[in-house]
C-alpha cells in the first residue's frame, strides 16, 4: 500500500480511481518527476500546477470534482540546480526509442551503435538506437553510408529520462509528447 494512499483534509478523495502516477512538468514544459495523485491533486487544489492531461475521470469529493490528472505543469518555474543525466544503457535505450528499430520501424530488443564501436563509434545517447536483432545483425560493423541505410529517428538523449528511470514505471501514452527527446524525425 502506497503511502500516495494516505488521507488528507480538503483533498478530494480518489479512492475510486486507481492508484498511479502523474507525470509533473514545470512551468518551462520540461519534465520534472512523477508524483502520485494525491501530490498532483494537492498541487493543483493549492494553484500551484494545472492539468494539461487526463483520462476524462474526474475524482469527486463533497464540494469538488478534479479532472484525473496524467500530466500537470507548475504555474510558476522550479529552478532545478542541475540535471541528472541517465546513461544510455540498453533499458534506457530501449525504452527512449518505444522498443522500435530505428532501420525498420519493427519490434526492437537490442542496442546498436549506429557509428560502430569497433570504428571509433562513442557509447553515448547520440550514436546508440533500439535495432531489432535481424538489423542489428545484417547491419554489423559497417556505416549507414556503406550500405544505404537510414536512420528513421535522430538520436537524442531523452528529455525525460532521469523522470522514467529513476521510477521504473511503464509510461503512460498521455505522457508521450512531453519525454519525446526535441529531435525531428527524418524520412
Ligand atoms: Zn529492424
Amino acid at each position: 500500500m502506497s503511502s500516495e494512499a494516505a488521507t488528507a483534509t480538503g483533498v478530494p478523495s480518489y479512492r475510486a480511481a486507481p492508484l498511479r502516477r502523474s507525470l509533473l512538468l514545470n512551468a518551462s514544459r520540461e519534465p520534472l518527476c512523477l508524483v502520485g495523485v494525491h501530490r498532483a491533486v494537492t498541487l493543483v487544489l493549492s494553484g500551484k500546477a494545472v492539468v494539461l492531461e487526463t483520462d476524462g475521470r474526474l475524482l469527486h469529493s463533497e464540494r469538488t470534482a478534479l479532472p484525473v490528472p496524467l500530466v500537470l505543469c507548475l504555474t510558476r518555474y522550479v529552478h532545478v540546480p542541475y540535471r541528472r543525466t541517465v546513461p544510455p544503457t540498453r533499458r534506457s535505450v530501449l525504452q527512449r526509442d518505444a522498443h522500435r528499430c530505428a532501420y525498420c520501424a519493427g519490434p526492437a530488443d537490442t542496442v546498436d551503435h549506429v557509428h560502430p564501436r569497433s570504428r571509433g563509434g562513442r557509447h553515448e545517447w547520440t550514436n546508440v538506437v533500439a535495432a531489432c536483432s535481424r538489423c542489428n545483425h545484417r547491419k554489423a560493423d559497417r556505416l549507414l553510408s556503406e550500405i544505404g541505410w537510414h536512420l528513421l529517428v535522430t538520436p537524442a538523449a531523452p528529455r525525460g529520462g532521469p523522470v522514467l528511470l529513476a521510477a521504473s514505471v511503464r509510461p503512460d501514452p498521455s505522457w508521450a509528447a512531453y519525454l519525446a527527446p526535441q529531435v525531428a524525425t527524418s524520412a
